[in-house]
């Protein structure tokens, strides 16, 4: 399996931020094949195991290499491991508007990032043959599809926001497309503010400004399978970390949008909720939780959405919003 090659420019992780909506119950309708290769990914991701994504966007949890193999079935495509082991896709969700810190800054000067994205293009071309990118003042936006996983009929689409002001960050939203409509991934793991997508977390330094975009985009499809296993199966599989740094605050996220039968929010990779952290949030006051995550996250949960002219432009109503109208951390001049 290839390695990915990840431009060195910074130790600092980006923060992405994630929004989305939950589909509606049981509108997915998936071959009994799909079913079990979702469950087989859900399952590796419950177990901390990396994944594969091939060429396109299909997730599938890959196979040990064997020299015999090369040649033979693997042609359609080179596979990236969109899990090496810290690529997780755990997440984080934040407010739109956290600062970053100044260390990041001071380590990529202006131009670099330009040059790390301009010169990825035709590379995440040969990954995502669907992409397109757009110019703006501020940077690019990269639109790419994914398949997520074979005989799924709709598809995942990413618009994804890389703005080349150097500490910024890059901020993306997932929706699922058909013909017939088209709707918003979240709001599971998405962040505060914008809905926007958060596929991993600081900590697992999955991805790194600057860095390959084609484990970016794999990170979101597998952020976006994640999705479809809770569409599915009725739980997110794999790690997942509760918001901010205050343990009331992380006990109440855990509280509102923990399953049991889920990975603790805590980010453990072995207990389930109701095995783990669940006992210990239940003995906080819930009206004092949500009094100071009320008061910390104005808006709260609801706040989860994405920026309507993002979504005027998925649906075809409008031209696409420049990155500084939608990206708070970009400065607009
Ligand atoms: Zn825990």
């Amino acid at each position: 399996m290839p390695h990915l090659d990840t431009y060195p420019i910074s130790a600092e992780c980006v923060r992405v931020t994630q929004t989305r909506t939950n589909p509606d119950p049981g509108e997915v309708s998936l071959g009994a094949d799909a079913r079990a290769v979702l469950r087989q990914v859900g399952t590796a991701l419950d177990a901390d195991r990396r994944l594969q994504v091939r060429n396109g966007g299909l997730v599938d949890i890959g196979k040990p290499a064997t020299p015999k193999e090369n040649g033979n079935g693997e042609r359609q495509g080179k596979t990236r491991s969109a899990a090496r082991s810290r690529q997780r896709s755990s997440r984080r969700e934040g407010p739109a508007g956290g600062s970053r810190p100044a260390s990041t800054v001071a380590r990529i000067c202006g131009g670099v990032l330009r040059a790390a994205y301009e010169g990825q293009v035709t590379n995440l071309k040969g990954a995502y043959p669907s992409l397109r990118v757009f110019p703006d003042d501020k940077g690019m936006w990269l639109l790419a599809e994914s398949s997520i996983i074979s005989g799924l009929t709709r598809r995942a689409t990413f618009l994804v926001a890389l703005p080349f002001q150097a500490g910024a960050g890059t901020k993306a939203w997932g929706f699922w497309t058909s013909a017939a409509e088209t709707k918003w991934i979240g709001p599971r793991h998405t962040n505060f503010g914008d809905g926007s997508i958060c596929a991993f977390s600081q900590q697992d330094q999955a991805w790194f400004e600057g860095g390959d975009l084609r484990t970016l985009v794999d990170l979101y499809s597998v952020w976006a399978l994640r999705h479809l296993h809770l569409e599915v199966f009725g739980r997110w599989p794999g790690k997942q970390y509760a918001l901010g740094d205050d343990p009331r605050v992380q006990a109440y996220y855990r509280l509102r949008q923990c399953h049991d039968d889920e990975r603790c929010g805590c980010g453990s990779v072995t207990k389930r909720y109701a095995d783990c952290h669940k006992p210990l949030d239940f003995e906080w006051n819930f009206v004092e939780l949500a009094t100071l995550f009320g008061r910390m996250y104005p808006g709260g949960f609801a706040t989860r959405r994405p920026p309507p002219p993002v979504v005027d432009f998925i649906e075809g109503r409008s031209a696409l919003p420049s990155i500084a109208t939608v990206h708070p951390q970009v400065a607009p001049r």
